[in-house]
Formats: C-alpha cells, sequence, structure tokens
C-alpha cells in the first residue's frame, strides 16, 4: 500500500482525500466516477438541445454585470457559417481571450440560433473532444485535479497492480488486465473502454464477495459440531399427531433441517417461504427434534407480540409432550426475569421463546443447541451474532418472510444453505386486494359496516412516516379516533404504534385476539407474524408509501384461516408509478413474484433492509442488473475453493480474504 503523499500536493487537500476514505494511491484509483460527460461535436437538432459547438467569434463581446454577477453575449459563426449568439453567465474573467476571430468550443443549450452556455473553452473541439469521468468530491476538491490525482497515482502505481483475478478466468471470460481496467474507468476514450472496464470491475467485486461466503462456509463444514442423534418415531409420531398435514415444501425443508441437525456440521440455514405459508411449525419441529436429542433452543422474535404469539402456538402444539417452553421478554418484571434465568441455567427450560432480551449478558444457557430467529430482516447482524454465541456450536436458522429467488438467495447468502417454502397450505383463498383512489375511507365504508356486521375484525394500517416514530404515532391516533367517534359504542377500536409501551401492545394485541377490540388501527408494528384467524378485512392507508413486499407482508395478516379476505390499499397519489405498482398487487399473490417485482424496482437494499440483513454494497455491481456475472462468479469461486482445499492453489488470494475478514466483519454474520 502506497500513502497518498507521494501525490506531493498540500496537505489540505490530503485532508480532503482522506475525509473521502482515502488513505493510499490504491484507495485512490478504486475510487470510481460515477458518471461521465462526453464532449464531441453536438448539433441542434430540436427545440432546446443540448449542443456542443466549435465556431469563431465574430462580435465585439457584452458584459452586463449586477452586483457580482456578470452575463456576457457576443456572436460565433461555426463552421457551416451558421450564426448563434451565446450567453453565458459569470465567466467574465474570459472576456480578455475572446477577441474578433479567436476559436471556441461552446457547450450548453441552444434555441432559435440562441445559446445559453454552461460552459465555455477557448480551444478548438479536437483539442477538447472526449470522456470525463465525473466523481463525486469533497468540496474544495476539482474534478480537474482529481483526474490529475488518479493519473499520478496510477502512473505511480504501473506494473505494481496485481490482478486480482487468476490467469485462467480472465482468459474464460476475456477479461482485460486490472491496470488496464484502472485506466479505462478513469481514462476511457470510447464507450467501449468503460464497458471492458466495468466487466472486470463487477466480476472482481463478485468474485471477492463469492470466495469471502463460501470460504466462511467451508470453514464452518470443517468445524466439526454436535451430531444430534434423537428418537425419529418419536419425533414422526409428533408430526402425525399435528391438527393438518404439512405441506410438501414444509416437509421438503424439516428434512433438511432435520439432516443437518444429524450431522455433525453445524447447521447454518436459511429458510425462507411467503407470508402464511406456514413457516412456524417448521421451526418448532425443528425445536422438537433438537429437543428429542437433549439440547435447549431459543427461539427469537423481533416484537413482543410475536414472541408471546409463537410461545402460545408453541404450548399448543407440545401439549401432549413433557417439553417445558419458557417466554423471556422484556416485560417480565425483575422478579420473573430472575426465575426465568435460574430455569433457563439449571437447564428446567427446553425451548426458550423472547425477544432481544434472549441474549442478554445475564442469560446463560445450560445446554443451548439451536437458535432460530424470525423475520431476520428485523434483527442486526450483532444481535444474531450475540446470540450464537451463547452455546458452542450452535445449530442456527434464520426465517424470512421476504422470499427472494433461490438463485438470488443462494448467491447472496452465499455462506448459507437456503430452503424455501413455496406451496401454500390448501384451501388458502387469496385475499381480494383493491386499489382504492382516495384519501380517505369514505369509498369503503359501506364495505366496511357490512363486514363488521357479520361479525369479522379489521386491521387498518395509518400511513408510514419514515423519519419520525412521533408523527406516525400521532397520526395513528388521530384515525383511532375518529373511528372511534364514528362508531360510537357500536364497535371497539384498539390502537397499536411503536412508541406504546410493551405491555399496552399486549393488552391491545390479546383484546384483538378475544374479539373484545374489532378494529385495530395500527402502524406497521403489525406487520410481522401476528395471526388473528377472524380478521380478514385490512384497510391501508397511503398505500403509495410502502414497499410492494411490506404491502404483501401487511396482507398476508388476513386470510389466514378458510374465509375469504379483502384488502384496501388507498391512495390519493396521481403519479401513474404508484398506480401501476399497487394495480399489481390486485393481481398479484405470490410474494416472490411480488418481491422480484420490487427488487427490480428498489434494488434489493430496499427491499431487503440493507443495512440490518448486512447485505454488502457493490461499488460497480448492481445484484438484479448484473445478476448473470453474479453467477458465473459463483461458479468460479466454487471450483477455486474446491482448487485451494484439494490441491492447495490460490493460497495467495485465500489469504488476502482471510486478512480482509479479520480486518473488517464485513460479510461475516
Ligand atoms: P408464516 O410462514 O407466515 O409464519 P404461519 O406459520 O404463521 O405462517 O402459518 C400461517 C397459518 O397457517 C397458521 O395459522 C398455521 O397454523 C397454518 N398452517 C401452517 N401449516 C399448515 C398446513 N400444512 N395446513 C394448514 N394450515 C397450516
Ligand atoms: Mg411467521
Amino acid at each position: 500500500m502506497t500513502d497518498i503523499r507521494l501525490l506531493k500536493t498540500t496537505e489540505k487537500r490530503l485532508e480532503l482525500l482522506r475525509q473521502m476514505n482515502i488513505h493510499t494511491l490504491e484507495d485512490l484509483v478504486s475510487q470510481y466516477p460515477y458518471r461521465y460527460e462526453i464532449i464531441e461535436e453536438q448539433y441542434p437538432t430540436d427545440e432546446d438541445d443540448h449542443v456542443v459547438i466549435e465556431g469563431t467569434v465574430i462580435s465585439p463581446v457584452k458584459i452586463f454585470f449586477k452586483g457580482r454577477m456578470s452575463r456576457m453575449t457576443f456572436e460565433v459563426e461555426d463552421r457551416y457559417l451558421q450564426h448563434f449568439q451565446v450567453t453565458i453567465f459569470n465567466r467574465h474573467f474570459l472576456r480578455q481571450y475572446l477577441k474578433i476571430d479567436t476559436i471556441v468550443t461552446i457547450i450548453g443549450k441552444c434555441q432559435n440560433h440562441r445559446i445559453t452556455a454552461s460552459d465555455l473553452k477557448v480551444k478548438p473541439l479536437q483539442e477538447i473532444k472526449g470522456i470525463y469521468p465525473v466523481y463525486s468530491l469533497k468540496e474544495g476538491l476539482t474534478q480537474k485535479s482529481f483526474r490529475q490525482y488518479i493519473k499520478k497515482a496510477l502512473h505511480l502505481l504501473h506494473q505494481q497492480i496485481e490482478d486480482f483475478i487468476p490467469e485462467k478466468y480472465l482468459i474464460q471470460h476475456h477479461l482485460i488486465r486490472k491496470e488496464n481496467a484502472l485506466y479505462c474507468i478513469h481514462f476511457p476514450e470510447n464507450k467501449k473502454d468503460i464497458q471492458e472496464a466495468l466487466k472486470y470491475l463487477k466480476y472482481e467485486e463478485f468474485l471477492k464477495f463469492q470466495l469471502t461466503m463460501q470460504l466462511i462456509k467451508q470453514q464452518r463444514i470443517q468445524e466439526i459440531g454436535m451430531a444430534k442423534d434423537f428418537d425419529v418415531t418419536v419425533f414422526q409420531n409428533w408430526i402425525l399427531s399435528l391438527p393438518f398435514p404439512l405441506t410438501t415444501d414444509q416437509q421438503k425443508a424439516i428434512k433438511d433441517i432435520v439432516e443437518d441437525l444429524k450431522s455433525p456440521h453445524m447447521m447454518y440455514r436459511f429458510l425462507q417461504g411467503d407470508v402464511g405459508s406456514g413457516k412456524t411449525v417448521v421451526s418448532l419441529a425443528a425445536l422438537y427434534a433438537n429437543y428429542l436429542a437433549g439440547f435447549q433452543g431459543a427461539l427469537m422474535a423481533p416484537t413482543e407480540i410475536l414472541a408471546t404469539q409463537h410461545y402460545q402456538t408453541l404450548t399448543h402444539f407440545l401439549e401432549e409432550t413433557p417439553v417445558r417452553i419458557e417466554l423471556l421478554t422484556g416485560s417480565l418484571s425483575v422478579k420473573e426475569k430472575e426465575a426465568s434465568y435460574q430455569r433457563i441455567a439449571q437447564g428446567e427450560a427446553d425451548i426458550i421463546v423472547g425477544t432481544h432480551a434472549l441474549f442478554q449478558d445475564k442469560v446463560v444457557y445450560s445446554k443451548l443447541g439451536l437458535v432460530i430467529t424470525d423475520e431476520q430482516h428485523r434483527f442486526g447482524v450483532m444481535q444474531r451474532k450475540a446470540l450464537k454465541n451463547k452455546g458452542q456450536q450452535v445449530d442456527f436458522l434464520i426465517m424470512s418472510a421476504t422470499p427472494i429467488p433461490r438463485t438470488l438467495a443462494i448467491s447472496m447468502y452465499g455462506d448459507m444453505d437456503v430452503s424455501t417454502i413455496k406451496t401454500m397450505p390448501q384451501g388458502r383463498l387469496p385475499v381480494i386486494t383493491k386499489y382504492i383512489h382516495s384519501a380517505s375511507m369514505k369509498p369503503i365504508l359501506k364495505d366496511l359496516k357490512n363486514y363488521l356486521a357479520r361479525g369479522g375484525q379489521c386491521y387498518v394500517i395509518c400511513p408510514l412516516v419514515e423519519e419520525s416514530d412521533h408523527l406516525e404515532a400521532k397520526s395513528a391516533m388521530q384515525i383511532a379516533d375518529a373511528m372511534q367517534r364514528y362508531f360510537q359504542k357500536q364497535y371497539h377500536v384498539g390502537l397499536l404504534h411503536g412508541q406504546m409501551k410493551d405491555e399496552d401492545k399486549e393488552k391491545v394485541m390479546t383484546g384483538f385476539l378475544n374479539n373484545t377490540i374489532q378494529i385495530l388501527v395500527s402502524t406497521t408494528v403489525v406487520e410481522v407474524g401476528v395471526d388473528v384467524k377472524n380478521a380478514n378485512m385490512m384497510v391501508i392507508y397511503n398505500a403509495e408509501r410502502f414497499g410492494l413486499s411490506q404491502l404483501h407482508q401487511l396482507r398476508g395478516r388476513i386470510g389466514r384461516g378458510k374465509e375469504q379476505a379483502y384488502c384496501y390499499l388507498m391512495s390519493a397519489s396521481s403519479s401513474p408509478e404508484a398506480k401501476e405498482r399497487l394495480q399489481y398487487l390486485e393481481k398479484s399473490h405470490d410474494g416472490f413474484e411480488i418481491s422480484l417485482y420490487d427488487l427490480k424496482l428498489r434494488g434489493p437494499g430496499e427491499v431487503l433492509g440493507q443495512r440490518q440483513s448486512g447485505l454488502p454494497t457493490f461499488l460497480v455491481a448492481d445484484v438484479m442488473k448484473d445478476f448473470p456475472i453474479l453467477s458465473v462468479a459463483r461458479k468460479d469461486a466454487q471450483e477455486m475453493i474446491y482448487d485451494y482445499v484439494q490441491n492447495h492453489e490460490y493460497q495467495g488470494i485465500m489469504s488476502q480474504i482471510q486478512e480482509k475478514l479479520k480486518v473488517n466483519n464485513e460479510y461475516v454474520d
């Protein structure tokens, strides 16, 4: 690594570079432009067209001042002897160069032979023609000086830039050399240069990512975990005692998990399935098998409501077994918590369900063998890690309800094994979804009243206010008040939002579950997991503010039984895009399709929750658009890891990655 001081520029500028996180010349040359400005002759074809014209000054320059601002005008003649009147602001200092007969190049907008110039060069077009990279820079640095730094850096690093990609793959994929790629990305001569450079850089980026993921996986596989042994007959009898037959995919997922538990390797599995596809019972089966093998299991949920519900489900489904289940949440009293810790530490609790409370320092497990997290995108990477570290070689299962296509899942979560539930339990009716162009409830009040009169319950989801929990809570309160005033004593309205205390949330949720509350006005706290079978109507305010996957999640709260359910997506937005997105949901009921549509529209960061899920951000590549490259990189990475393990090849590359892994836990889960 070479320090940027070699650039021999002022300390002030070096400091600006450091603020951009550029400390070495290698950092500097990896700072890619975010766009290019292309300067080539361009004549107006349409009104208000962008033009780049070379011409000769044919009139004296006129300047008008207004305070420190100036406006300068003059006339030019181009090579077809056409005349243009040029206006440019705040460049009066160029006046001295603009003598009659001087050749200039003008960049700007043209209308009716009048050009408003955004830039003016006192040079022939030939000399400035080209493609100019544009970087995102700190104030105080200019594009021009930055380009010069890069040029200097590339010069200083000449012949020291090694190809990360092995020769074999460079040839196989017709890739240019790294040094060349860097030249081409910073100083392209034509568009093809940029393409070639991007091809190299994207592939390199994906290959590094895949190697990292697979190396982690490789190490995990080598770690000897516990081979859990249990009585399969007891397990199967329990499965047969369930009140419903499992779907094919549920069976398949359970089989995957059971094999992992039995194998001496640590399980690290990602279970994804559409909302309502029945992931809970799969997690239950895993916990039960783990119990039969003699280990404690922990099930972590993102909210207290959900933890409580899981606790109830578990208690219900394991009623006939001697399993001791423990609910550990933040709202327990200090005394209750102490008692709970005791039971966990002494091995008097077999399955522990809870929220974040599960991984606090005070909680010591006696024999933790399996950790499951539900709705993973709500959890931070660190939290999961903390829980995992509570036991030795704990098996790990992550459940997600934002399903993504299997190929994408494998590529993104390259270090995990993936199980996917696609088939829905039998007899489910798709939720009838209607887009309503309205800001208020008016158009659907009649439907709502009829539905409530038939004994149903309804969710009302309030507008999403991303920046402020407080505002979100406020709007929820207003809506709840208005609804209660409207229905008077006829129906009870409950309110649920993020700023409420856990125990209050709990009360409201219980009220809704017992049908003492008929209308539940809520923010997205209900987004994940809860299951109230009698609630089959949902109204969502300002639906355009939500992502499609999120709306699908919300909608998944209803229609969980045999009854027909209705979801109203209200939006007053006049944007055609918003309308199109919401109408898409009227038609589609497949979480995989929806997430794919969403991923294409909004990118994986938005859909999967980049920061929380610990997905890497790629500098040049785009997971969706460049998926074919990602697939190739994945295959190559597999091959490289194989050659590394079997034939001790690629030692240098692998130790480079190991080193990186130690420094920053970028890709580590
Ligand atoms: P999710 O995958 O969204 O977490 P749940 O596990 O909450 O879904 O399951 C949704 C509902 O479907 C629950 O009420 C559950 O009891 C029920 N269910 C799960 N599996 C089946 C099945 N194979 N047949 C019928 N109902 C099922
Ligand atoms: Mg669930």
